[in-house]
């Protein structure tokens, strides 16, 4: 007598059918094959005997046996019978009665993600803009409606995999015939293959179209923001989502003003007469010009500020700043009377000055 209770390792009933025999071995092998359970040291003995006890219950003969003397004749079950057991690793891996097909998978493919890169002016992306943009992209192809199939033909079982979707090799170890399987390089795991391909897409589904796309650019995005456009990517495979858009924006600079994050920077040039009397300029904004009052005695340097007249916040109330930092301007090139003025300021000032067309010398003789 062996000892074992067969019928208890499989979990079945003593009158269990054949097939009822199969079903509890094809559970209980999925949950404790080796290979599955490598940390596992007690899954390799648990599954030789699950196996042992499938041969034995799987067989009317050697079950017969069993049944009326407790063990089997000639059976030998430490394992070393390597025939016997590919049979049964076969059968549970689909050699035969196996799970042929389970594997495939669907045809259907999402389509990739685009990206894109949008120049803006810099007035456009501070109050928003709408943009039309040119766009290469994969669409489903209108005459095979993405099945890639010439009408009146449909795709054909794959002759690399016979349909399964996955090519399986085995290799003999000391439990058996173990099958591994992996993706059918022919129909990329489909199990169909196109064998009379569209003549408006070449078998594809999908077909390059020159699109255009239009987005509302809002007020405020910065530099290198991303807008994301929903299913405006590529087209998905037979009936797979389309990929999104994204389109990365980039701002080009503009010729007064320097942007720092909602705020806009810009210089004023004022004579030094306008910062010692004081004075009301216009000032050129993102909108139009505004008046500016310079009060007398400002110093050149000092920065100005027009409230709200800066960059509109993104996706919410409110604006930033204009600054306006007043630069004194040297007269480079003035006119004799205008010297003599000058000249007259600095004598006035008592600051001393040179290039005065008598020289130091004479003004100290014109004392
Ligand atoms: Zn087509
Ligand atoms: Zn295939």
């Amino acid at each position: 007598m062996t000892g074992k209770d067969y019928y208890a390792i499989l979990d079945v009933e003593r009158d269990a059918s054949e097939a009822q025999v199969k079903k509890a071995f094809r559970k209980a092998a999925r949950e404790h094959h080796p290979d599955v359970n490598k940390e596992n040291p007690e899954a390799e003995a648990k599954f030789k005997e699950l196996a042992e006890a499938y041969e034995v219950l799987s067989d009317a003969q050697k079950r017969q046996q069993y049944d009326q003397y407790g063990e089997v004749k000639g059976f030998n079950p430490d394992f070393s019978d390597i025939g016997n057991f590919s049979d049964v690793f076969d059968f549970f891996f689909g050699g035969q009665g196996g799970q042929g097909g389970g594997r495939r998978r669907s045809r259907s493919q999402p389509g990739a993600d685009l990206t894109t890169d949008l120049r803006l002016e810099f007035a456009d992306a501070a109050f928003g803009v709408e943009k039309v943009i040119p766009l290469d992209r994969h669409e489903v192809c209108d005459v095979c409606m993405g099945s890639g199939a010439e009408e009146g033909s449909q795709p054909g079982i794959c002759p690399d995999c016979g349909g399964t979707g996955e090519i399986r090799t085995s290799r003999q170890t000391m439990f058996g015939a173990f099958t591994t399987a992996y993706a059918c390089a022919k129909c990329a795991g489909t199990g169909e293959v196109i064998s009379d391909p569209c003549k408006n897409c070449g078998g594809d589904g999908r077909v390059l179209t020159k699109d255009t796309v239009t987005v509302d650019i809002p007020p405020g995005v910065t530099e290198n923001s991303t807008l994301r456009v929903s299913q405006k990517g590529e087209a998905g495979r037979n009936g797979g989502h389309p990929g999104d858009l994204y389109i990365i924006l980039h701002i080009s600079s503009h010729e007064l003003f320097d942007r720092r994050g909602n705020d806009i920077y810009c210089q004023l040039m004022v004579s030094f007469p306008q910062l010692a009397l004081g004075t009301e300029l216009e000032v050129e904004t993102l909108e139009g010009t505004e008046p500016v009052k310079i009060e007398a005695g400002t110093q050149p340097g000092t920065e100005m500020r027009l409230k709200g007249m800066g960059i509109p916040n993104l996706g919410r109330r409110g604006r930033g700043d204009q600054i306006i930092e007043l630069v004194a301007l040297t007269p480079t090139d003035i006119d004799a009377d205008q010297r003599k003025l000058l000249e007259e300021l600095a004598e006035s000032l008592g600051d001393p000055v040179s290039g005065k067309s008598e020289g130091i010398l004479g003004r100290l003789f014109n004392r």
